[in-house]
C-alpha cells in the first residue's frame, strides 16, 4: 500500500518521498486514515515503528489551513515525556511540513518560559511540550479553546515519570470536542485507566506484539565479571571495529566512571545524563550523530526519543532497573526495518534481572562468553546462595568478586564501586 492510498495530500507526499519513505509502516497504514477521519485513537506502538509519522502526518494535514495571522489560535498539542523526544518530534514535523505553512514550537521545562510565551505570540499552530511546562503555560493564560487535536506520545512513560496529575489537569482545559490520540509502548493498567478518562470511543491499534523488541535486532548477552565489564566493552568496540556505539548504564555515577575509563582506552566518547545541561546534551548528541564521537555513554534518559539513522550497536553496560526500559534502549538500533545489534554485559548480579526482561519481551536472549573474559567459575558457585536469597526476597549480599588475572586480549582495569543513583 502506498502513502497516496492513505489519503495524504501532495505537500506531505513530496516531503516523505524526499525523506526516502517508500511504503507506510504497519502503524502508519492503520493510524493515518483514522486520524484523518477525526477518530480518537489508542495505539500501542513502540519506538522504531514509525509512530511519529503515524500521528504527525495526518495531524499536519488536518491542521494545514492556517493563516499568517499572528493572533491565530493554537490548534494542536503533542505531549511528550522528555525534552529529547520533544526535540526529535519537532525535527520530524519540520521535515514533514517543509512544503506547507504550519508553525510548530517546542515548550519544554528547563528553558526560559518568557521566551516561550513570546514565541507563542508570533502565531503557532502546533506545540510539542512536556506536560509540566505545558500546564504552567496554560495556567499563565495560554489559550487552549481552539485545540482540535491532542496527542499523548509515549503515554506510559509520561505516567511512569509522574505526569498523571498534569495530564489530568490539562484535559478539562481543552474544548469538549477535540480529537485525542494516545500512543504508548506498553498496555499497562495505568495507561488503560488514563485512556478511559481522555478518549471517546477510540479505535484500537496494536501495531506489534506488546513489549516486543523489533525483529531486525539481533540480541545477545555476554556473561562477564563486574570488574571486567569496562575492559570487555573496550575490547568489543576495538576488536570488532564498531564505528558508532550507544552504551547504556543504569546510573549517572557509573556513566561518569565508564566515560573516564573509555577515554583512557583512547576511545572518542561522549556522555549524556540528567546532570548535563540541555545545551551540553544536544551538542554531544549532534557530535555523535555526525560521527565525531564513537561511543556515547548514556543513562536511560536517552533511551527514548534518540533517533540516530542507522545506529548499528546498542550495548547495555548495565541492565536497566525497569525491564520495560530494555525495549526502549534496544529500540535505538534496528530502526525502520534496518538491522541492529543489542549486546548486554551481564554480571552475576544481573543474571536474574535479565529473566524479568525476557518475560517482558517474550523471548530468551542467548547468553555467551567472550574468550579471555569468561566469568570466574568460583564466583559462579555462589549462584546457589544467591538463588536462595532471591527466593527469600532478600537482596543478594554477594561480596565483590576477588580480582582474577586472565590472559586477556586487553588489560583488565578495576571498576570503581558504583553507587545506585537516579538517571
Ligand atoms: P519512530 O518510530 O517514529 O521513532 O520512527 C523511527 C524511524 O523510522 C525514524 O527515523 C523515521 O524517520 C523512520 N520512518 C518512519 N516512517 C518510515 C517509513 N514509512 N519508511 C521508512 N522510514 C520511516
Amino acid at each position: 500500500m502506498s502513502f497516496e492510498k492513505l489519503g495524504l495530500i501532495k505537500p506531505l507526499l513530496g516531503a516523505i518521498q524526499e525523506l526516502g519513505y517508500t511504503e507506510p509502516t504497519t502503524i502508519q497504514k492503520r493510524a493515518i486514515p483514522l486520524v484523518l477521519a477525526k477518530e480518537d485513537v489508542f495505539a500501542t506502538a513502540q519506538t522504531g515503528t514509525g509512530k511519529t509519522a503515524a500521528f504527525a502526518l495526518p495531524m499536519l494535514q488536518r491542521l494545514r489551513n492556517t493563516t499568517a495571522d499572528e493572533n491565530r489560535p493554537l490548534r494542536g498539542v503533542i505531549l511528550s515525556p522528555t525534552r529529547e523526544l520533544s526535540i526529535q518530534i519537532h525535527e520530524d514535523i519540520t521535515n514533514y511540513s517543509k512544503h506547507m505553512h504550519v508553525e510548530c514550537a517546542i515548550l519544554v521545562g528547563g528553558k526560559d518560559i518568557e521566551m516561550q510565551q513570546r514565541a507563542l505570540k508570533k502565531g503557532v499552530d502546533i506545540v510539542i511540550a512536556t506536560p509540566g511546562r505545558f500546564l504552567e503555560l496554560a495556567e499563565k493564560g495560554l489559550d487552549l479553546s481552539h485545540i482540535e487535536i491532542l496527542v499523548l506520545d509515549e503515554a506510559d512513560r509520561m505516567l511512569d515519570m509522574g505526569f498523571s496529575k498534569e495530564i489530568r489537569r490539562i484535559h478539562p482545559m481543552l474544548p469538549k470536542r477535540h480529537q485525542t490520540l494516545l500512543f504508548s509502548a506498553t498496555y499497562s493498567d495505568k495507561v488503560r485507566k488514563l485512556s478511559k478518562l481522555i478518549l471517546t470511543k477510540p479505535a484500537f491499534i496494536e501495531s506489534s506484539k506488546r513489549n516486543s523488541t523489533v525483529d531486525t535486532i539481533n540480541q545477545i548477552a555476554y556473561m562477564v565479571d563486574t570488574d571486567r565489564k569496562a575492559a570487555l566493552l573496550a575490547y568489543l568496540i576495538g576488536s570488532r571495529n564498531y564505528p558508532q556505539v550507544l552504551v547504556f548504564t543504569r546510573t549517572k555515577v557509573s556513566a561518569d566512571t565508564l566515560y573516564e575509563e573509555l577515554q583512557k582506552d583512547g576511545l572518542k566518547c561522549g556522555i549524556i545524563h540528567g546532570d548535563k545541561t540541555q545545551a551540553n546534551r544536544l551538542k554531544t548528541l549532534s557530535q555523535f550523530k555526525e560521527g565525531k564521537i564513537r561511543v556515547l555513554v548514556a543513562t536511560d534518559i536517552a533511551s527514548r526519543g534518540l533517533d540516530i539513522e542507522e545506529l548499528p550497536y546498542v550495548i547495555n553496560y548495565e541492565l536497566p532497573s525497569v525491564p520495560e526500559d530494555y525495549v526502549h534502549r534496544v529500540g535505538r538500533t534496528g530502526r525502520a526495518g534496518r538491522e541492529g545489534e543489542a549486546i548486554s554485559l551481564l554480571d552475576i548480579y544481573e543474571k536474574y534481572d535479565i529473566k524479568d526482561i525476557e518475560r517482558v519481551i517474550g523471548m530468551k536472549i542467548p547468553k555467551e562468553t567472550v574468550e579471555g573474559f569468561e566469568p570466574d567459575p568460583t564466583i559462579r558457585r555462589k549462584d546457589v546462595e544467591e538463588t536462595k536469597l532471591k527466593s527469600e526476597h532478600k537482596k543478594p549480599q554477594v561480596k565483590k568478586p576477588p580480582k582474577k588475572v586472565f590472559k586477556s586480549p586487553t588489560t583488565s582495569k578495576k571498576r570503581k564501586t558504583t553507587k545506585r543513583d537516579s538517571k
